[in-house]
């Protein structure tokens, strides 16, 4: 899950098409809870117009019409689905493109439904469903993807334009008079609409890449990029309450830089500066998506691994450690203040498992601290796990 910020983005516009940090998607998650609420309560509501026009109907001896009460209680009833379908624990990387466009769908196929059955005018010069169009289009905000916000905004404009083009030319629009109240057809009006759909779909992807820069901002590490402290302890209470709930394993590994002193004295504390973003880099390169590598304090970074056991951990730590000890690093030699310069860096990590080492997550990382510490007595260069024999490197 990591999206490194080695350096300061150049903008929210950069990567557009770029997949949302996993922190940000969970937060959708829980946006994507309420919009079905909502739906739920939006739909309701609306369902009780065609109940009550039906039961005046009834009263007064006119026929009854059965299509808003069908359309709005088959909304209704989706909508129930879709509440079913987000609360389940678990996540569902197509779940928010999916509910946006279903959204917006249905809403072009009621007021299709409607023009075809009731009167073209409906689609055309309707208000109520046309505005429902903007209720969807600002959903997609919760859903904390920009690339959700344009396509569903794109696909609003592109339904609605096609429905009236078709609508237009399949009925004789201009001789239809003033039926109900909705006026006459008129394109500038449905230019107008279109206008108003591509200026909410722009604003919901500034609005939105707004959000994921600053929430990216505010959850990293200003020299490296990794996440910070904050956010490691938030996001390890998270994923501890999740390995619970799914009943899986979770690791933690410890990492601390080799000698780090002695780089700085050696290069300077800029050159010191440049190594740790190098490691984090290596790090955050390294680790799976659904990983997560923080910086802990100074020259120390916690890796989350959620679904990993002990000995999973251990082979992906240890490969990230080879890696970085056989790694070029971003220092000039001949800036070194020392005559014999320490060209390598080498980490030590300790590697501690959920739920055998601790079930807070304090009691995990205090675990790992000391399995590194273990790690540094031993040589350094070095991962040391809950399994007795540690991984031996070349002992640094
Ligand atoms: P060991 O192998 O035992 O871990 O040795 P070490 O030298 O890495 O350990 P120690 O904890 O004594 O030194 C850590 C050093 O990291 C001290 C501090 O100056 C340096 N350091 C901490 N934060 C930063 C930073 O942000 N930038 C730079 N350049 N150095 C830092
Ligand atoms: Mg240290
Ligand atoms: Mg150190």
């Amino acid at each position: 899950m990591q999206e490194a910020i080695t350096e300061e983005p150049t903008g929210p516009s950069t990567q557009f098409w770029k997949r949302p940090e996993q922190v940000l998607l969970d937060a959708g998650k829980d946006g994507e809870l309420v919009i079905a609420k909502i739906r739920i309560a939006v739909t309701g509501v609306l369902l009780l117009v065609p109940i009550a026009g039906n039961i005046e109907a009834a009263n007064a001896g006119r026929p009854l019409h059965w299509i808003g009460l069908i359309v709005t209680f088959a909304a209704f009833a989706l909508s129930w689905g879709i509440l079913l379908m987000v609360s389940q624990d678990r996540r569902q990387r197509w779940l928010p493109l999916a509910t946006s466009l279903f959204d917006v769908s249905f809403i072009t196929l009621t007021q299709l439904l409607y023009a075809f059955a009731v009167n073209p005018l409906v689609l055309l010069n309707n208000r109520l469903t046309f505005d429902t169009y903007f209720v969807a289009l600002v959903g997609t905000c919760l859903r904390f993807d920009r690339r959700v916000a344009l396509i569903a905004g794109l696909t609003a404009i592109a339904q609605f334009l096609l429905s009236v083009i078709f609508v237009a030319h399949h009925f004789d629009v201009a001789a239809i008079g003033d039926v109900a109240g909705y006026g006459r057809f008129q394109w500038s009006d449905q230019f107008s609409r279109v206008v108003l759909l591509g200026a909410v779909t722009a604003l919901n992807v500034f609005i939105v890449s707004g959000l994921q820069h600053q929430r990216r901002l505010s959850n990293a590490d200003a020299l490296t990029g990794a996440f910070n402290r904050r956010f490691l302890d938030h996001y390890l209470r998270n994923e501890l309450a999740r390995a619970t709930r799914h009943k899986s394993s979770l690791a933690v590994a410890l990492v601390d830089v080799d000698h780090f002193k002695r780089l700085n004295d050696d290069f300077g504390h800029a050159a010191g500066d440049r190594v740790l973003r190098h490691i984090a880099q290596a790090l955050e390169t390294a680790v799976r998506r659904t990983d997560l590598v923080a910086r802990y304090g100074g020259e120390e970074f916690v890796v989350v691994l959620p679904e990993s056991n002990a000995d999973q951990a251990m082979m992906r730590m240890e490969r990230i450690r080879e890696a970085i000890a056989s790694s070029a690093l971003p220092l000039d030699k001949h800036k070194a203040r020392s005559s014999t310069p320490n060209m390598k860096v080498t980490i030590s990590v300790g590697i501690a498992s959920w739920p055998d080492d601790g079930q807070l997550s304090t009691e995990l990382i205090a675990s790992a601290d000391r399995r590194m510490y273990e790690a540094k007595k031993r040589g350094r260069n070095l991962c040391v796990g809950p399994a007795a024999a540690a991984l031996t490197g070349d002992g640094g």
